[in-house]
């Protein structure tokens, strides 16, 4: 990876958790709570899914830089998408955070910047929190999740 392409990235990670998108909570929602107590991120995901497809995501809570723009990137990536492609979008960003840092990220659209995390193994868990979280707030799995 270039070092210009890093910059970006840091770039789009940064813009994201200092101005978190979608930083709400929904009425009636469905709810799930991620929790990285390595790092002390602390998310709740709300979701409102309308035959099987995510009409509205948010999120609220704390966390590192990475974890908030994590949540929020994922806000606006996943509305309109299935459950079962969330989930999907889930196993390809898990792929590529544990990726050596020279693997092409291909087309994952704006979560492409959190390939940036490839590079500190300890962030990969802030990263996928978010979205670990909304995968069992969509299945009724479990209403909480921890990385431990
Ligand atoms: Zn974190």
């Amino acid at each position: 990876m270039s070092e210009d392409l890093d910059a970006l990235y840091q770039r789009v990670i940064l813009d994201h958790s200092r101005r978190p998108r979608n930083y709400r909570a929904i009425e009636r929602a469905r709810e799930a709570e991620g929790h990285n107590p390595l790092c002390g991120d602390r998310l709740t995901i709300y979701l409102r899914i309308e035959d099987d497809r995510i009409v509205d995501a948010s999120f609220l809570g704390t966390g590192c830089a990475i974890a908030m723009a994590s949540a929020s990137m994922m806000t606006e990536v996943v509305r309109g998408k299935t459950v079962g492609e969330a989930e999907a979008l889930l196993v390809r960003l898990r792929r590529l955070i544990t990726s050596p840092r020279d693997t092409p990220v291909g087309d994952l659209g704006p979560i492409a910047a959190l390939a940036g995390v490839r590079r500190f193994a300890l962030r990969q868990k802030c990263a996928t929190l978010p979205w670990h979280a909304l995968v069992a707030g969509a299945s009724h799995s479990g209403r909480s999740v921890s990385t431990e």
